[in-house]
């Protein structure tokens, strides 16, 4: 005779259960551990990296209820709580999907989080809150090797660096010439703008867009300089404070950083509110309209080092236009309509980068 014993009930936790999947494991693996009856004595649930071994790769999450541009970054990254990291790092981006990063939201981020990109200041759209919250979530890759589902989902390399035309390996194109859209008097200010792709070795379909590389206004440029009381040809690596102010730097939206720095060179209340921007505060109420020219301002008499302050510029990203003609029409040949950005703010009439060179300076 035997006597059927009745195997003991193992708590589960299902998929929708609160806990990212590694949460999940392992608490599973504990439970199992505990209440199975031929637990020996001092059995321990599995690590987190343990029970992921065990785990199969999670099938690809499609659901991404934060993807609105519309939507604040605090909701889309409560709506990201308790989710793989790469979803968090997709979260914190600006979900316009417009490709400037050389990604979509969802691939930047799988990048980043396999280790594929280590830039984490590519979201043009998102500015400083993205980068932030990718600073703050990137903390939880140091010394820890990314997710191997993570990792899968990634692409496995940079864009080929032998492909003309990328982001990484941009191409020459020949400007051909522009000409005005709008009648005389208009406010608006529209540009027809042609491009002579000869021997540049790129291509295109109807409905691509065209990244471009811009270089900073001069006059801005030269505003810089004499905020920061520093020579054109101060040397910054091979090059000149001028040539690095004028093509590798963002003179827009002012970095954290360069607050930071400045709150080392002031003092009193003058450092309280650089270090107040600094941790993304805006204590004057002016904080969204700063560009890098009106941040050095704010604090006159400061004189940092020139190249400290390069090190803490973002790059200067390139722009993207929906090109407005067809291969088939103007083979060789390509167009876009540029509307170009001007607004006055403080007294001084800012220039969207690279629309105005489009507009005037390209030649
Ligand atoms: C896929 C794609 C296709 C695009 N196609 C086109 C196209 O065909 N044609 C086109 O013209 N553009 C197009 N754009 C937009 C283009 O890429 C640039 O963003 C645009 O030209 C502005 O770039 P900029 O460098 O001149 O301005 P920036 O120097 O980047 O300045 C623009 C920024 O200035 C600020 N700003 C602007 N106006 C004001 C204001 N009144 N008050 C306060 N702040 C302000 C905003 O922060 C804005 O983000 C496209 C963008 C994408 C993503």
């Amino acid at each position: 005779m035997t006597v059927q014993t009745r195997a003991p009930l193992v708590p589960f936790l299902p998929d929708s259960a609160p806990f990212s999947p590694e949460q999940r494991a392992w608490l599973n693996g504990f439970f199992a551990g505990v209440f199975s009856a031929d637990a020996p004595p001092g059995a321990t649930a599995l690590s987190a990296a343990d029970s992921a071994a065990f785990l199969p790769a999670p099938a690809e999450e499609d659901d991404a209820p934060w993807h609105d541009a519309a939507m604040p970054i605090d909701e889309r990254m409560k709506l990201a709580e308790g989710k793989p990291l790469a979803r968090r790092m997709m979260a914190a981006m600006a979900q316009q999907d417009c490709g400037q990063c050389g990604y979509l939201c969802d691939t930047y981020s799988k990048a980043i989080a396999s280790g594929a990109e280590p830039k984490l200041n590519l979201c043009a759209p998102g500015g400083k809150e993205t980068v932030r919250m990718l600073k703050q979530l990137a903390a939880e890759l140091d010394g820890a090797p990314a997710p191997a589902a993570e990792a899968a989902a990634a692409p496995k390399t940079a864009p080929a660096q032998g492909a003309p035309g990328t982001r990484e390996n941009p191409a020459d194109v020949t400007f051909l010439g522009r000409f005005r859209l709008n009648g005389e008097g208009s406010e608006k200010e529209t540009w027809h703008v042609d491009f002579d792709l000869e021997g540049s070795g790129l291509d295109y379909a109807v409905g691509d867009s065209f990244g471009l590389f811009p270089v900073n206004d001069p006059d801005l440029v030269a505003q810089v300089l004499a905020a920061l009381h520093a020579p054109a040809d101060f040397p910054i690596g091979d090059s000149t404070l001028e040539d690095v102010l004028t093509r590798d730097v963002c003179l827009k939206s002012p970095p954290d950083t360069l607050f930071t720095l400045i709150s080392y060179l002031t003092g009193g209340t003058r450092r309280a509110t650089a270090k107040a921007l600094a941790a993304g505060g805006d204590p004057d109420g002016d904080a969204a309209l700063l560009d890098v020219l009106a941040a050095l301002e704010k604090f006159p008499g400061i004189r940092p080092d020139p190249e400290a302050v390069i090190e803490c510029l973002e790059p200067l990203q390139p722009r993207l236009y929906s090109i407005s003609s067809s291969p088939m029409a103007t083979p060789g040949k390509l167009s876009l309509t540029v509307d170009t950005v001007r607004y006055d703010h403080a007294g001084r009439t800012r220039h969207g980068v690279c629309s105005t060179f489009l507009a005037g300076r390209v030649a």
